[in-house]
C-alpha cells in the first residue's frame, strides 16, 4: 500500500479543482483557501448532511445565521479579548514568529538556524480586528468572529421567545470563523479563514451530564454516515491542563490524518457559563422559565463544534488510496461515501458518433433531478472511468450501441470496478439502493 501524504492530497486538489491557494497569481496568501468546482460540492454536501441530521432529523434544534461582525462586547464577555491568545516567540534575526509551545526554546531558529534568537514569549491574540463606521479609533474596533458560538448564546432569548422550543433544545449554525493563526501548516487543517458547524444544546442543570454523553454518541455517529472509516477516528479527553476553567468535561474527536492523530471535533460540556457571562455583561435577563415545574434558572450548555473546512480534509485524507490493480497498474481513487461525492453519476458515451454523444446528453440531463451529475465524452472509455475514480465519482454509466437496442445501459462501481447491465428503466432505483447500502470496499477496506 502507497503512502498517504498531504502532498499527494494537496496536489491532487489543486489538479482537479477541489482547493487553491488563495490569491496564488499574487504569489498566495498563508492560511487562506479556495473551493474550487469539486471542491465546493464536496463542502456542501458535508454540510448538507450535517444541518440535515441536526436541524431536520430532530426535533428539537433549529438553525440560526448569525453575523460575523458582532459588538465587540460580546468578546468581552466570552472572555475572547483577554484569554483568546497562544504564546510566541519571534527570532529577532529573521523575524520568524513561531508558537512557544510548539518549538524548541533552546534550540537554533527553526527557520534561519540562529542560536539563542528568540524574544521572551509574549501573548498575540488570535481575533482579527477591523473598524467599523467612517472613524477608525478605538470606539469603532470590532472583531471578526473566532467562532460562531457566541452568536448563538448572543441570539437565545431571541429564539426562545420567537420559536416553539423549550428546554432541552438546540441552536445550530454553519459560518465562517477567522483567527489570525500563525501556525498555518499542513493546508487547511488550520486555517486563517475557516468554516465551522456548531450546535449548542440548552439543557436544566443537572442533565448535562446525560445529554453529554448522549451527544457524544450523537457526533461520533455522525462520521459513519459520511462513510469515514471507524479505524481513524478515536476519542480525546482534556486532561486539567486543556480544560477551560469553566468546562466540566471536554472530548474531542480526533481523527488520524495523514500528519497524525488531530481534533477535528470538539463536544463540550460549558455549564451556565455563556449564558451567565452575557448576562453580567449585557444586563439582559438570560434566565428561562421551565412552564412545567415553574423553575427559572439559567440553563446548561453542551456544545458540539466541528470544523467543516477540517471535514473536508478529513474526507479526502480518509478517501485517497493508490490501487495497485491486477497487472500491476496503479490507479488513484477517492473513496468517498456517495453522499458526498461531489459527482454521483457521471454518463459516458462508449463513442461520440452514431447518436450515442445524444442519446446520453440527454440520460444526463434527466438525471440531474436525482443526482450531481457529469458528462463527459472526451477520450478513452478506459481513461474516462480513471479519471472518474480521482474525483470520487462512485458511478458511471455508459452508453454503448446495445443501448440503442434495448434499452439497457453499464453501471461501474467506482470501488470493485464491477460493470453490470441495468435497464434503463431500473436506473435510479438501483443506484439509490446502492448508495443506501453502501460499504467501502476494496484497496484497504
Ligand atoms: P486547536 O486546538 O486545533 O487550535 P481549538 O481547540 O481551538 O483547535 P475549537 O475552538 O474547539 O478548536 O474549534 C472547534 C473546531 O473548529 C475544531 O475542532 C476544528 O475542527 C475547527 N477549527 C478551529 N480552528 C481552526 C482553524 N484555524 N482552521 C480550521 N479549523 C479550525
Amino acid at each position: 500500500m502507497a503512502e498517504i501524504t498531504l502532498e499527494k492530497i494537496v496536489s491532487l486538489c489543486k489538479r482537479r479543482g477541489f482547493i487553491f491557494q488563495s490569491s496564488e497569481i499574487y504569489g498566495g496568501l498563508n492560511g487562506a483557501y479556495d473551493y474550487g468546482p469539486l471542491g465546493v460540492e464536496l463542502k456542501n454536501n458535508i454540510r448538507d448532511i450535517w444541518w440535515k441530521e441536526m436541524t431536520r432529523l430532530h426535533d428539537d434544534i433549529v438553525g440560526l445565521d448569525s453575523s460575523i461582525l458582532m459588538h465587540p462586547r460580546v468578546w468581552e464577555a466570552s472572555g475572547h479579548i483577554q484569554n483568546f491568545s497562544d504564546p510566541m516567540v519571534d527570532c529577532k534575526q529573521c523575524k520568524a514568529r513561531f508558537r512557544a509551545d510548539q518549538i524548541d526554546l533552546a534550540a537554533p531558529c527553526p527557520n534561519c538556524g540562529t542560536r539563542e534568537s528568540f524574544t521572551e514569549p509574549r501573548n498575540f491574540n488570535l481575533m482579527f480586528s477591523t473598524h467599523i463606521g467612517a472613524t477608525s479609533d478605538a470606539a469603532s474596533k470590532i472583531y471578526l468572529r473566532p467562532e460562531t458560538a457566541q452568536g448563538i448564546y448572543a441570539d437565545f432569548k431571541n429564539v426562545v421567545s420567537s420559536s416553539r422550543v423549550k428546554i432541552p433544545f438546540g441552536i445550530a449554525q454553519v459560518g465562517k470563523s477567522f483567527r489570525n493563526e500563525i501556525t498555518t501548516k499542513h493546508f487547511i487543517f488550520r486555517s486563517c479563514e475557516f468554516e465551522q458547524m456548531e450546535m449548542q444544546w440548552f439543557c436544566a442543570p443537572g442533565t448535562d451530564e446525560q445529554w453529554f454523553e448522549y451527544w457524544r454518541a450523537q457526533r461520533m455517529a455522525f462520521y459513519q454516515t459520511i462513510g469515514i472509516r471507524a479505524t481513524h477516528l478515536r476519542w480525546h479527553r482534556h486532561g486539567s491542563d486543556e480544560l477551560a476553567f469553566y468546562a466540566k468535561d471536554a472530548y474531542d474527536i480526533q481523527y488520524l490524518f495523514p500528519m497524525g492523530w488531530q481534533e477535528l471535533e470538539g463536544v463540550h460540556s460549558r455549564t451556565d457559563y455563556d449564558l451567565t457571562q452575557h448576562q453580567t455583561f449585557s444586563g439582559k435577563d438570560m434566565t428561562y422559565l421551565d412552564p412545567v415545574t415553574n423553575e427559572r434558572y439559567i440553563p446548561y450548555v453542551v456544545e458540539t463544534s466541528a470544523g467543516l473546512t477540517r471535514n473536508v480534509l478529513m474526507a479526502l485524507s480518509d478517501a485517497y488510496e493508490e490501487e495497485t490493480l491486477d497487472g500491476g497498474d496503479v490507479r488513484t481513487v477517492l473513496r468517498f461515501h456517495p453522499l458526498i461525492a461531489p459527482i454521483m453519476v457521471a454518463v459516458l458515451p462508449l463513442v461520440k458518433k452514431d447518436g450515442l454523444a445524444e442519446f446520453a446528453q440527454t440520460l444526463e440531463k434527466e438525471l440531474r433531478d436525482e443526482f450531481a451529475t457529469f458528462y463527459d465524452e472526451s477520450g478513452a472509455i478506459g481513461r474516462r472511468y480513471r479519471r472518474m475514480d480521482e474525483v470520487g465519482t462512485p458511478y458511471c454509466v455508459t452508453v454503448d450501441y446495445q443501448t440503442l437496442e434495448d434499452k439497457t445501459v453499464t453501471l461501474r462501481y467506482r470501488d470493485s470496478m464491477e460493470q453490470v447491465r441495468v435497464p434503463l428503466a431500473d436506473l435510479v432505483t438501483t443506484i439509490k439502493a446502492a448508495t443506501k447500502a453502501y460499504t467501502r470496499t476494496g484497496g484497504e477496506g
